[in-house]
């Protein structure tokens, strides 16, 4: 039965930067206002995620870390409906505590204690008092301890921990309302201010050369023909249904490119996603304004209509597909692009 629960693990539990994701979703859905990160080794050695959301009830705490359980789909509608947590359906603290040594220490803000349970690579402990502050903190240590061949997978510590790194500032920038801070080895990667302005979010993140560079992107459809320029809303579908509601966002001055990598977070529905889609869109909108192999940062948020658009999301998976994707692109890329224009670029 372990056997089964580690490969099955295995598979869903791809490395550190996947768990810390579902560490912060557990947190945002317990409705924190603060989410502390903090990994050793680039997340292979430990992971702690420390939040001051509702908190779990000490006779809750064994159900948490059981197989299926959630506390939060009412019914299937929900999983339909794409509830905040597509990751795995009540399965997370299951997976991650059958590869790992994990601890759920938890205190709802009206208990006057709290307390904790341990998972040794599906071994499930006791619960303990334990003091705390308010909220829930979750420990991970040695993941994939007992799945060696998982293992042989994870990169350098500097590689797993860019991963994680790209996950925590995507969390942080798409719920600036929330601090986010993150730390690597003791010393802190960034820390949100949670005071919901998006370019302090992008500020704390990415630095204030970069913060002060972005230009804010609002488009909804129909925004250019007001302008007289109907060219581009003409490549959109012309049915009722608008296949994209809004684009918003920040997006950085063409110039302010010191990267040499992306710094694209995407977002459809509130949801990070990636999607060569929307980056081509994004790049496409700058033209040949930026220089050779130098790239914008940019936070998007796209909004479709639920019904409208079959957004194809892999439950643990980032990557999405459109099924009307060259109208999401031409979205996207009109969205970016009359940002520029509006500053005369
Ligand atoms: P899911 O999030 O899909 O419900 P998880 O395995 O991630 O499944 O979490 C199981 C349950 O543990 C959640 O439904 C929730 O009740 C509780 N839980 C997990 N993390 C937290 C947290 N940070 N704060 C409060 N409750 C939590
Ligand atoms: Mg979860």
């Amino acid at each position: 039965e372990q056997t089964v629960q580690r490969i099955a693990a295995g598979e869903v539990v791809e490395r550190p930067a996947s768990v810390v994701k579902e560490l912060i979703e557990n947190s945002l859905d317990a409705g924190a206002s603060r989410i502390a990160v903090a990994v050793e080794a680039g997340g292979t050695a430990g992971i702690r995620v420390r939040d001051d959301g509702v908190g779990i009830a000490e006779d809750q705490l064994e159900a948490a870390v059981a197989e299926h359980a959630t506390s939060k789909i009412g019914d299937i509608d929900d999983l339909d409906r794409g509830v905040s947590t597509l990751g795995f359906r009540g399965e997370a603290l299951y997976t991650v505590g059958a590869v790992s040594r994990l601890t759920v220490r938890s205190r709802p803000p009206d208990a006057d204690a709290g307390a904790e349970i341990t998972v040794d690579g599906g071994d499930i402990g006791e619960i303990r008092p334990a003091g705390c502050p308010a909220g829930t903190t979750v420990e991970v240590e040695d993941l994939f301890f007992n799945t060696p061949a998982r293992k042989k997978f994870l990169k350098r510590t500097a590689t797993e921990f860019d991963h994680v790194n790209t996950v925590a500032t995507s969390y942080a920038l798409a719920n600036p309302d929330v601090a986010v801070s993150l730390e690597h080895a003791g010393r802190e990667t960034f820390a949100t201010e949670g005071n919901g302005d998006l370019r302090s979010a992008v500020l704390a993140v990415y630095g204030r050369e970069v913060a002060e560079s972005m230009i804010d992107v609002e488009w909804t459809p129909g925004d250019d023909e007001i302008d007289g320029s109907a060219e581009s809303a003409e490549t959109l579908e012309s049915d009722d249904a608008q296949p994209v509601a809004r684009v918003t966002g920040l997006v950085s001055h063409p110039e302010t490119t010191r990267s040499t990598r992306e710094y694209l977070s995407t977002y459809v529905n509130g949801r990070y996603v990636t999607a060569s889609a929307l980056r081509d869109a994004t790049l496409q909108a700058y033209g040949g304004q930026l220089a050779p192999d130098r790239y914008p940062f940019a936070v998007l948020f796209v909004e479709v209509p639920p019904g409208d658009v079959d957004v194809n999301v892999h439950p643990r998976k980032l990557e999405v597909r459109f099924d009307e994707e060259p109208a999401v692109r031409s979205a996207v890329e009109t969205a970016v692009e009359s940002a520029l224009l509006d500053h005369g670029l």
